[in-house]
């Protein structure tokens, strides 16, 4: 890139993901909005999650129209966390709207982003106070899922609230000097603190095209928020183990007093009843403790985030190889 010298005010990432029906619409709101607030002091990065439809070539196209916007194309499909964090290393800009590319957060939002951060806020994020066109299951275990990481975790998570939010260049540099590779970006930004905002909003429905989180993802992603922020798990199978022990013995004794008033208990169903149920508590604590370890197992590899592919400025492929 050799226009780094300009001084940007403003960066806005978005990872697509199969996005090749809303992009272009996403990307003329966007534009207009971040051109209405600092001139063409802005850039605007689409990161390319591995997509297999046309987003590539929207994203290419885009370039070619805009000089502000920039494609970065991922390898692979790394998912939304990570496509989000390549974007964010990739951006310049001194202050960074992440938003997603399918018009559920409304770019327009960041008219009203901006003056809360120029009264001093570090990060401002959209707190959804009503979802449009979603299932009644997706709200229902979204809702769920918010207040049971809200109990769990150690920092204050906001509920109600993704990852649409814009970041002070700080924030950003510190959230990029985590290492890990679980990333649970807006618990990580929780965790670094300063003076977060939040900006009620009313969360759209798709422009174009469908979710990408179905059912198993959303576990995924449950799970990783949760083991990320919490080893309220660990201690719960903890318990879970002392409990059942302390059942055993009462058990023990019980047994031990009719075998004394010479009364044997027959009751084979009993017995598997109780094995069966013991055996699942434990299988269930050897997961909660296997999620952990897979975690350390990962982290510890240390392998990169993400693999880029290739930039794309002015319709033309930046390669990487070369440089
Ligand atoms: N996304 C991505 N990689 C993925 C899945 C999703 O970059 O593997 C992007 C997607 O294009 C969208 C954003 O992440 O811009 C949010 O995804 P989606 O709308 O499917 O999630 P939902 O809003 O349903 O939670
Ligand atoms: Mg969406």
């Amino acid at each position: 890139m050799n226009d780094v010298s300009r001084e940007l005010l403003l960066s806005i990432v978005a990872p697509c993901h199969n996005e090749e029906e809303g992009l272009s619409e996403f990307c003329r709101r966007a534009v207009a909005t971040a051109r209405s607030m600092v001139g063409d002091a802005f850039e605007i990065i689409l990161v390319d999650d591995g997509s297999t439809d046309g987003t590539c070539d929207v994203i290419a196209s885009l370039t070619q129209q805009t000089t502000q916007v920039l494609g970065v194309r991922l390898m692979r499909n790394h998912g939304h966390q990570l496509a989000a964090t390549a974007g964010l290393a990739a951006s310049r800009g001194q202050r960074i709207l992440l938003i997603d590319a399918d018009l559920q957060d409304p770019p327009e939002l960041l008219l009203m982003m901006m003056p809360i951060m120029d009264r001093g806020a570090d990060v401002v994020y959209g707190q959804r106070v009503r979802r449009q066109g979603e299932s009644w299951f997706k709200l229902a275990s979204a809702s769920l899922f918010y207040r049971l990481l809200s109990r769990l975790a150690s920092v204050t998570i906001p509920r109600d609230v993704g990852d649409f939010r814009l970041m002070r260049r700080r924030i950003v540099d510190i959230l990029l000097s985590m290492p890990e590779r679980d990333r649970f970006i807006r618990g990580m930004v929780s965790w670094i603190g300063g003076r977060q905002v939040a900006l009620p909003y009313e969360r759209d429905a798709r422009f174009a095209g469908a979710t990408k989180y179905p059912l198993r993802k959303m576990i995924n992603f449950a799970i990783d928020a949760i083991t990320s922020f919490s080893t309220v798990p660990l201690r719960i199978s903890t318990w879970l183990g002392m409990v059942t022990a302390a059942t055993a013995i009462m058990l023990l004794l019980y047994t031990l007093a009719r075998w004394i008033e010479s009364e044997t208990i027959v009751g084979w169903s009993s017995i598997m009843a109780a094995i069966t149920a013991f055996s699942a508590i434990q299988l269930i604590c050897i997961g909660i403790i296997g999620e952990y370890i897979g975690r350390l197992v990962q982290e510890n590899k240390r392998r990169p985030m993400f693999v880029i592919e290739n930039l794309i400025q002015n319709g033309h492929s930046l390669d990487l190889a070369s440089n």
